[in-house]
């Protein structure tokens, strides 16, 4: 495997979970926090943890961030905290940087600093459930991009006994079935000429004006 070498921080619970996820994975965590409990709580898990203010230069110089593969700030309430780390973080030439905002302006910011990736964990987790709660047959929904995207969804009554051959998803819709879960398998890839139950779930690709329609009809 290749080891990839990781630095989180900021151990609240999404840092937290993080790195303990990346640890799992095989791969060496550096953890850091400037409250020396969560610091404790979290060094059985990973490789280092470390107290440290990560908006203090000298102490963050001294952590040679620049060797790792990726750095993610993962400081969230705390805005100028989050945001003075990212500077800091970006100037020592870290590879990849990730940070955590929790909303649009910080992000905006965050992206001027220079951050590779600026990810919304509370916001994307609350749209995605607000997609799964309101639209009809939506078991579950991923952004792909701001037009596209993945569903899981019931299979439309329309549909049930077709295959994918004859159902049209791909010529009247613009919609391609990337797997169908059956009863407890996901079938991936699927044959096109298996009919289609009414238990099952397709996960469909394509823009969402074409998901929509489908949903619709
Ligand atoms: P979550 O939802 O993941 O718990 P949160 O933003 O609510 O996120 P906080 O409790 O704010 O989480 O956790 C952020 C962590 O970052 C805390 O453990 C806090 O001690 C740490 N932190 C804040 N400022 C600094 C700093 N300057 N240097 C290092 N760690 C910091
Ligand atoms: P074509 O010659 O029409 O391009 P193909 O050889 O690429 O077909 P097949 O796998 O034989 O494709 O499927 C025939 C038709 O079945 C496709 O044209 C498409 O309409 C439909 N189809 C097959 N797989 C899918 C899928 N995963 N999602 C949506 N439609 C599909
Ligand atoms: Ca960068």
């Amino acid at each position: 495997m290749n080891k990839r070498v990781i630095a989180v921080i900021g151990l609240g619970r999404f840092g937290t979970t993080v790195a303990k996820a990346v640890a799992d994975l095989g791969h060496e965590v550096l953890a850091v926090d400037v409250d020396p409990d969560r610091v404790q709580k979290i060094s059985p898990y990973v490789t280092h943890a470390v107290i440290a203010d990560s908006t203090d230069e000298a102490a963050l110089q001294s952590l040679s961030l620049n060797q790792f593969d990726a750095v993610v700030v993962a400081i969230g309430a705390n805005k100028q905290a989050n945001l003075m780390t990212a500077m800091l973080v970006e100037e020592q030439g870290v590879r990849r940087v990730i940070a955590k905002a929790q909303d649009e302006l910080q992000g905006r910011l965050l992206e001027k600093i220079g951050v590779d990736t600026v990810i919304y964990p509370e916001s994307d987790m609350a749209m995605r459930l607000a997609q799964m709660l309101t639209r009809r047959h939506v078991v579950d929904y991923l952004q792909l991009s701001a037009q596209a995207g993945l569903v899981e969804m019931e299979t439309p009554e329309f549909l049930v006994g077709k295959t994918l051959k004859t159902s049209g998803l791909r010529e009247k819709y613009r919609l391609i079935v990337a797997a169908i879960r059956h009863d407890e398998n996901l079938i991936v890839a699927p044959d096109p000429d298996i009919p289609l139950a009414a238990e099952d779930k397709l996960i469909i690709i394509g823009r969402d004006d074409d998901i929509h329609r489908l949903e619709n009809t």
